[in-house]
């Protein structure tokens, strides 16, 4: 008898065992798939971990249904690593395993495959009539689920051909349907080099005597480009000069005109034209100098730069001299849809080295990427990832890079594991024998103070690149604004009149607000009524642009009201904005600009994102308004003035980490600004201007915003200064919630005493008609976090046994960020 224990990518704590022939358990290794029967009619994708000869002694293995791989699709250290954050992060195995591996690895009977060709290409050989069969059942159809290609052939065992033909690429798993995204190429025009001097210009003119059309197109270009700076498009050049393609085409080929898209040129058309890795200032130098000293005592090293210090070009240096070594290197960012402008960046330097892994990509790009990890192939040596990188088969890492190591999108809500990738990166360095460069211009409060008690090295960058100052803050009091009828709109004076200067100078704006929608409330002016989700405890948004009143929780919406629910009353106010009204605000103001709105709402197509900030670097957009996705790391050479709409929202929120976020926010966005040769401003408008954040935001003070938050941290017992694990319950039935939350809640003060906080509803306590708990444990530095760990997992199976409470869903977060 033979047996092979496998790990099921669903929430169950253990391993289950499957009775194997004797030639499977010759052949099967740890780490291969292999797909199994599991409860009634399902098959799943599992992964072997372990081949032995001990019969289960509480249930009769069942045989499994096909061997899925030749070799190991993972590697030991990956089944560590698992192990590990199964572990920290009170999570199973299988959800561990369902995060980690590509989607395509894990093909299940739920799974829906999509036709992705009309006609079956001749030049594709089936050599298998049942690949046929389950192409022409798709007859009328455009997805089939796998069970019923199942039903179709009679059988369980299809994985293995439905694998060959999406191999072929007939056929993809629905989620993974590919879109690419081709920027266009917009066509600019430029001046010769050799015509830029005087002489050379007059001799021009000169020899275009007798071609009055081409000299007067020449004239205009002049004439625009004293106007502004901004490159100028051969569209727009024949339109003013009222001239044909066929004549700008003729000063092309005198070789008075070059022609250029900005899309590829954009990188170095502001100057820089070498492919090679840039030298380093003496400031980048010694701090990557620094770094490099100090792995020789620390496996982790903060590197606090300021905005705009040349950080990358630290990281590309230094992730140069690992790929030389041969090692991999994992570059992590929070989010990797906002990358376009890193990667073209990365790729610049490190070409075939370099791969992204993306969850935009096709299955085949993914698993290739993974396979190639798992060969060291060279081309993916390099990996450029969020925080799903951390799962790919390495097994010769030297070095992590976490960029903007600060940001709250490295916490993985839901589903579990609830991992923070930052940690996890630092532990799976640690694993592999590697170093980790955390960067920030903002760091986190905790990496911080891992650095200052000596734990991580720290290395910092006081100055922009080229000098360039740190912008300008101004700190305007809407309050006295209003008094003064300073103010239109959501617009103090200040910020219009700042405005109008960029935009005649030919720069462009950035302009921030926290919320997205209209006015996150209506309300009625006769009987104070506000509409609310039937589904959540919020009020419902005001979509202007889609007359819609929206949940921000769930997605419910309905048309926006004529008049009062309750009383009938058609006098509707808003209270509060959001982009879209400062975006409609804008318009009004500044009528004859381009007006850009980039949240949530705006880059929702797959490649939403992209489309704007390629509109914003080519000049297609003058002022853009956003929400704090406009805060990430991104690099526009021509934006000179930020305005912050509102600072106050942020420092509201109800949360320890508020104060801090807000610092790095308004850090981050007015960052964008001034990042070339001229200093840039920063308007913050606020009715609370003597607040500290903002006082030490406005000189650039991020000691005295670390010193202040951690005593703070310090007096009521936050991280650093102990770990958090948080417990929220979920229920339908308010009766039950709050019964099964004081339930645990006691059951939990009997073990840790005061170090549990409440029972208490969240802030928003109902989601999708779900009530939410939650209970935080704080655990005290020195207490062990296995132990407590233990303990509270012993109280969830007795909450689980009580059978009223069983239907009480549990999450359970670590390190709750
Ligand atoms: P950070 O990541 O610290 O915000 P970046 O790495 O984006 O800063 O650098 C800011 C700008 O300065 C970028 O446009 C970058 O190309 C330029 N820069 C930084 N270091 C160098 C260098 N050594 N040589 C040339 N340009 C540099
Ligand atoms: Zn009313
Ligand atoms: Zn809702």
């Amino acid at each position: 008898m033979y047996f092979v224990d496998v790990i099921l990518p669903i929430p169950v704590e253990k391993a289950f065992t499957y009775s194997i022939s004797e030639a499977e358990y010759s052949f099967i290794k740890p780490g291969m798939r292999l797909a199994v029967p599991f409860g009634k009619n399902k098959i799943y994708t599992s992964l072997a971990i372990r081949v032995h000869q001990e019969e289960p002694r509480i249930y009769e293995a069942k045989e499994i249904e096909q061997i899925l791989d030749e070799t190991p699709v993972i590697n030991p250290e990956q089944l560590n690593y698992w192990k590990w954050m199964a572990t920290y992060y009170m999570a199973t195995l299988g959800e561990v395993m369902r995060a980690a591996l590509p989607g395509a690895f894990l093909l299940e009977s739920e799974t829906i495959i999509k036709r992705l060709v009309q006609t079956i290409p001749e030049d594709i050989e089936l050599e298998d009539e049942e690949a046929l069969a389950i192409l022409q059942a798709f007859e009328g159809r455009t997805v089939l689920r796998i069970s019923e290609v199942m039903q179709l052939l009679d059988r369980k065992k299809v994985l293995p051909i439905i694998n060959t033909i999406i191999d072929k690429g007939l056929v993809a798993l629905d989620q993974e349907i590919y879109e690419a995204y081709r920027p266009k190429l917009v066509k600019y025009v430029r001046l010769a080099d050799s015509y830029k001097v005087e002489d050379k210009m007059h001799e021009a003119l000169d020899e275009l005597d007798r071609a009055p059309k081409q000299r007067e197109l020449l004239l205009t270009y002049f004439s625009l480009q004293a106007r502004s700076k901004k490159p100028l498009k051969a569209k727009e050049l024949q339109a003013q000069a009222q001239a044909s393609s066929a004549q700008l085409k003729a000063l092309v080929d005198k070789g008075i005109f070059e022609l250029f898209e900005l899309r590829q040129d954009r990188i170095s058309y502001k100057g820089a034209d070498d492919t090679q890795v840039k030298n380093l200032n003496d400031a980048q130098s010694a701090a990557l100098a620094a770094i490099n000293a100090s792995f020789e005592q620390h496996d982790v090293c903060l590197l606090h730069g300021v905005t705009a210090s040349g950080k990358t070009e630290v990281y590309v240096n230094l992730i140069k001299s690992y790929l030389d070594e041969g090692k991999q290197v994992l570059y992590l960012l929070p989010e990797i849809a906002l990358t376009t402008q890193l990667v073209s960046r990365l790729q610049e330097y490190f070409g075939n080295k370099l791969s992204v892994y993306h969850s935009k990509y096709t299955v085949h790009e993914r698993v290739e990427v993974w396979n190639n990890v798992l060969n060291k192939q060279d081309k993916a040596q390099l990996i450029l990832g969020a925080r799903s990188a951390l799962f790919l088969p390495f097994s010769n890492l030297g070095l992590v890079v976490v960029d903007e190591e600060h940001e709250n999108s490295y916490k993985q809500y839901d589903p579990a594991p609830r991992y923070q990738a930052r940690d996890a990166a630092i532990v799976l360095a640690y694993q592999q024998g590697a170093k980790v460069l955390l960067g920030s211009a903002t760091p986190s409060l905790e990496t911080y103070y891992n650095a200052s008690v000596g734990k991580y090295a720290l290395v910092e960058l006081k100055q922009r690149y080229g000098n360039i100052l740190m912008p300008e803050n101004t700190i305007i009091d809407i309050q006295d604004r209003h008094r003064k009828k300073k103010m239109n709109g959501h617009f103090s004076e200040d910020l219009i009149l700042a405005i109008q200067e960029a935009l005649q100078e030919g720069e462009q704006v950035i302009l921030f607000q926290n919320r997205r929608g209209y006015s996150p409330v209506l309300e009625c002016k006769t009987c104070g009524h506000a509409p609310q989700c039937p589904n959540c405890d919020v009020s419902l948004t005001y979509h202007k642009h889609r007359g819609q009143l929206r949940c921000h929780y769930c997605g419910y919406h309905i048309a926006m009201l004529e008049k009062c629910m309750a009383c009938g009353s058609i006098e509707l106010d808003t209270k509060g904005f959001g982009t879209e009204q400062v975006e409609g605000e804008l318009r009004q103001l500044f009528p004859d600009h381009n007006i850009g709105r980039m949240d949530s709402d705006t880059t929702r197509g797959k490649f939403g994102f992209e489309k704007i900030i390629t509109a914003f670097e080519q000049g297609e957009i003058d002022i853009l308004v956003g929400t704090q996705m406009l805060t990430k790391g991104l690099d526009f050479r021509n934006v000179t003035l930020v305005g912050i709409l509102n600072a106050d929202n942020m420092l509201n929120i109800p949360d320890f980490r508020a104060h801090e976020r807000s610092f790095q926010l308004i850090q981050q966005v007015s960052g964008r600004a001034g990042r070339t040769q001229k200093r840039g401003k920063v308007l913050i408008q606020s009715y609370n201007p003597h607040h500290q954040i903002l006082q030490q935001v406005s000189v650039n003070d991020y000691e005295a915003m670390y010193h202040e938050q951690l005593e703070e941290r310090h007096i009521y017992k936050y991280p650093p200064f102990c770990r958090l694990i948080k417990i929220t319950l979920k229920h339908r039935d308010f009766q039950k919630i709050e019964e099964a939350s004081i339930w645990m809640g006691q059951a939990l003060k009997n073990v840790f005493q005061e170090q549990i906080l409440g029972p208490e509803p969240p802030p928003i306590s109902r989601i999708r008609n779900e009530y939410h708990r939650n209970i935080l444990v704080k655990i005290p530095r020195k207490q062990s976090l296995e132990k407590t760990k233990k303990a509270i997992l012993k109280v969830r199976t007795t909450f689980s046994s009580i059978a009223q409470f069983r239907s009480v869903k549990i999450m359970l977060n670590v390190d709750n960020y």
